[in-house]
């Protein structure tokens, strides 16, 4: 089950809360204001760009080589 992320917008609090792919505007309320002003944020898993990993060499090993 993916775990969707809220941010209140009263008390900026952020919490996740596991719910289905189906569910949609449901009465997500803050956990610590019971607010219902809470906006879903974007989940850890999407968009994932922008990745600081540029140490490696242009031909990627499939393993470990040499030191025998
Ligand atoms: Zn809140």
């Amino acid at each position: 089950m993916p775990i969707y992320e809220y941010i209140c917008l009263k008390c900026n609090e952020k919490f996740a809360l596991l719910q289905s792919m189906c569910s949609a505007d449901n009465n997500t309320e803050c956990p610590k204001c019971s607010s219902r002003e809470v906006k879903k944020a974007i989940s850890s898993f999407s968009c994932a760009t922008g990745s600081k990993d540029s140490a490696s060499s242009s031909a990627p090993a499939p393993g470990f080589g040499g030191g025998g």
